[in-house]
């Protein structure tokens, strides 16, 4: 009923009344105030546990999480993490995109009716948190005030009691449930997968532009504890700044990155099964599938070693284990493994590359 509501009295309003700057601003702020509370608080600070976080921060996503009109901490993270674990399994899934788009956009919500049937097995961590536990007994009152008893008291004090309410709650919690639903549907739909083919993540940099970037589905599949979801400095991904840039002030630690390598052969094994797929259905049989094959093993080899000598580098470095000469024997060793990973890559690169012109 939100968005036949929010169509009917938004324009209603403008037309009548017109919105100001104040009520653009306060708009604004619940905007990016309930949409980053659910994607750094409820997804990758509670459901996945990928960061730890200050109370005072935590307090906040819980205010602004339950004022995005989603359910509670508790239940939220308990759909999602059965959500990971059966991802796609139409029975177990809670939203599977298995079900088609619109069940997995916003039909499972309406077909539940009764309360959440799970008695938070797979959450029991959360329930020791008091903040959590605090947010799922008063949900209610607490969504209510962030979003009926606050709105009103700011349009109240600047003179047009509802103004604040029809863009910052009526419109602000339409688009916010919608882009976030977007993540269990399109997401799963359209994109690319070039870190997973086992499930219908998919990776979607225009989804990322209205989630916060939470539209890096493939990866966060592949690698759910990672605070990340874009892992590339250029990819659009506001909750991993958010979650970075407070860690600098001490409100957020213990950031989780998946390394490099584990990164770099997933994504590599997903392309030499795509090369294999491809040289399949050209029935080629010749001897490119035995380079493609040897490439592939010398690339992940390279890739292993580089990481390795990585590791000794950066222990050497800790423990201060190594004299001077060895550690300038494990630098040069760094480096050159550094180099013919590189070029491993390269060769790799330039193979895929040939490989559209044989098929
Ligand atoms: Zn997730
Ligand atoms: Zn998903």
């Amino acid at each position: 009923m939100t968005p036949i509501a929010a169509a009917i009295l938004v324009p209603l309003y403008a037309l009548s009344y017109g919105f100001d700057w104040y009520e653009w601003f306060w708009f604004a702020f619940f905007m990016v105030a309930t949409g980053i509370s659910i994607t750094g608080g409820y997804h990758r600070l509670w459901s996945h546990r990928a960061y730890e976080a200050h109370w005072s921060l935590r307090l906040f996503f819980a205010i602004f999480g339950a004022c995005a009109v989603q359910n509670s901490i508790l239940t939220w993270s308990s759909d999602h993490r059965d959500h990971h674990r059966h991802v796609d399994d139409n029975e177990k899934d809670p939203y599977s995109a298995g079900r088609g788009f619109w069940f997995s956009h916003m039909g499972w919500i309406l077909r539940r009716w009764k309360p959440h049937p799970d008695n938070f097995t797979n959450v029991k961590d959360l329930q020791r948190d008091p903040i959590v536990a605090w947010q799922h007994r008063h949900y209610l009152a607490i969504t209510l005030t962030a979003n009926i008893a606050l709105p009103l008291l700011l349009g109240f004090i600047h003179g047009k009691l509802w103004g604040v309410f029809i863009i910052a709650t009526l419109l602000r919690v339409v688009l916010n449930h919608h882009f976030t639903f977007f993540i269990n549907s399109l997401a799963h739909i359209w994109g690319r997968r070039p870190y997973s083919n086992a499930n219908s993540a998919r990776d979607n940099d225009l989804l990322a532009l209205v989630t916060y970037g939470e539209g890096y589905h493939n990866y966060h599949h592949r690698f759910q504890y990672d605070y990340r979801n874009g892992i590339r400095w250029w990819h659009f991904d506001p909750t991993k700044w958010m979650i970075r840039s407070a860690s600098w002030v001490g409100l957020t630690h213990k950031l989780k990155i998946v390394p490099q390598l584990q990164i770099e052969r997933a994504r590599l094994a997903i392309q030499f099964q795509q090369a294999l797929a491809r040289l399949d259905r050209a029935e080629r049989r010749d001897d490119f599938r035995a380079r493609l094959e040897e490439q592939y093993q010398d690339y992940l080899r390279a890739l292993n070693d580089w990481a390795k000598v990585k590791q000794e580098w950066y222990a050497a470095k800790r423990k201060e284990l190594a004299g001077k000469l060895d550690r300038f024997e494990l630098r040069l060793r760094y480096v050159d493994l550094k180099y013919r990973w590189k070029l491993q890559r390269k060769r790799w690169r330039l193979m895929t590359a040939q490989l559209a012109q044989v098929t």
